[in-house]
């Protein structure tokens, strides 16, 4: 026996005869004896639509009331399923945030302080399935709180860390997560397991499986997730700590995936005097701005002289970077900003990395077998990034997918 969380996402949510599938799932479990907590999501596209009707009620809405709205998505599904279960002679029934509680402080994007898990240790004891719903919490004044987009993920690997369960299955529309996207390498292999850590670094390739944030959580608490389809049945992935993923898989590869990220902007500044200062003058605002700056290189400068300075922060974040460096263009004495914004950071991930020398380099001499001139480069202890100029994004993951062993076997 074992005590589990199943979490399905909107799209196996979106409709009765949907709702009917995931049912049969559930079922199949609690047969096989297991103790089971789902947690589902709203309908696929119902928050959207409730966050719209929020905005045209008022531009600048009560977040209080817009958690009001937003959290009434997962009620009704998680009606829903209890009824449906209970149909199909499944003890069930639907606890509210609230009714456990789900602690949560602040509004809109709440997070979460604890959970109780009291009632639904006396469901399981007397063979009861209990659903709840995804996306919300109770504040400490009895208010309901939302948790931020993709919320659902993190309500679920919370509930499975307060009730102590053995794993957290997320059921969703892909059966898994790939060693890159497919829809540029159609070799892309399924993962079978990864570990958290990793999983976090390929968030471009991840990200739209599982938020990061229950990721995060995950990794905290070393609570198993697995990433499924609710529409197949097969294995899916398996996001675990590193010993767990050793024991499974002992020649693993070095690398594990190639992601890439769209979603980042080049800025240099020109003519930077080479004096203490210059540079703590232009990160100070950005910090206190809130601006995430990647990656940063300034080039070598002969002593004394001006040099140039590159970094990259988030596309969105352009305009009010540029606004914020003006503001100090006078103290930091640079001579000229240039932005671009048609640029790719392509990364290769595994904690391989960690006991083998020579992956950077292997990747540089990839790219310039291609003639991909590298703007920038990164590390950490188990990744590898680079910018480059946006057009190369499919050649850049395609080589290095396949330089570093990672490109499917084709069955005969
Ligand atoms: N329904 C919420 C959303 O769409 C939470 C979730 O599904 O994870 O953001
Ligand atoms: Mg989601």
């Amino acid at each position: 026996m074992a005590r589990i969380v199943m979490k399905f996402g909107g799209t196996s949510m979106a409709g009765m005869e949907r709702i009917r599938a995931v049912a049969e799932r559930v079922r199949r479990e609690v047969e096989a004896g297991n103790e089971v907590a789902v947690v589902v999501s709203a309908m696929a596209g119902e928050t959207d639509r409730l966050v719209q009707m929020c905005r045209e009620a008022a531009p600048l809405y009560d977040p209080r009331e817009y958690d009001v709205v937003v959290a009434s998505g997962e009620q009704v599904t998680s009606g829903l399923l209890a009824i449906t279960l209970q149909g199909m002679g499944v003890k069930a029934r639907s606890y509210m945030g609230w009714q456990l509680p789900i602690r949560a402080s602040g509004h809109v994007s709440a997070l979460i302080e604890t959970i109780d898990v009291s009632v639904l240790d006396r469901a399981f004891a007397a063979g009861g399935v209990a659903v709840i719903p995804g996306f919300q919490g109770v504040t400490g004044d009895n208010e309901l709180a939302t948790l931020g987009r993709g919320g659902s993920d993190t309500s679920a690997v919370a509930l499975a860390v307060a009730m102590k369960a053995d794993r957290c299955d997320i059921y969703t529309d892909v059966d898994g997560v790939y060693t890159t996207d497919p829809r540029i390498v159609p070799r892309a292999a399924k993962i079978d397991i990864i570990t958290y850590e990793e999983m976090l670094e390929l968030a471009s390739v991840g990200a739209k499986v599982l938020q990061t944030r229950s990721v995060g959580l995950a990794m905290r608490f070393n609570m198993p997730l697995q990433v499924l389809s609710s529409f197949e049945d097969r294995p899916g992935t398996i996001i675990a700590g590193e010993e767990a993923v050793e024991e499974r898989n002992m020649e693993r590869n070095i690398i594990t995936g190639i992601a890439h990220d769209l979603n980042e902007a080049r800025i240099t500044l020109r003519g930077l005097p080479d004096r203490p200062g210059a540079v703590a003058a232009i990160f100070r605002p950005l910090a206190a701005a809130n601006i995430n700056v990647d990656m940063i290189v300034q080039s070598v400068a002969r002593a004394g002289e001006p040099s140039d300075l590159t970094f990259t922060v988030p596309t969105a974040s352009l305009p009010e970077t540029v606004a914020e460096l003006e503001k100090v263009r006078q103290e930091a004495g640079f001579a000229d900003i240039l932005t671009d914004t048609d640029v790719v950071k392509i990364s290769a991930v595994g904690v391989g990395m960690r006991s083998n020398a020579g992956i950077a380099a292997k990747m540089f001499d990839t790219l310039a077998e291609r003639g991909i001139n590298l703007l920038a480069i990164t590390t950490s202890e188990i990744k590898v990034s680079v910018l480059i100029p946006e057009a190369y994004t499919e050649l850049a993951v395609r080589v290095l997918h396949t330089a570093f062993g990672l490109d499917q076997e084709r069955a005969a």
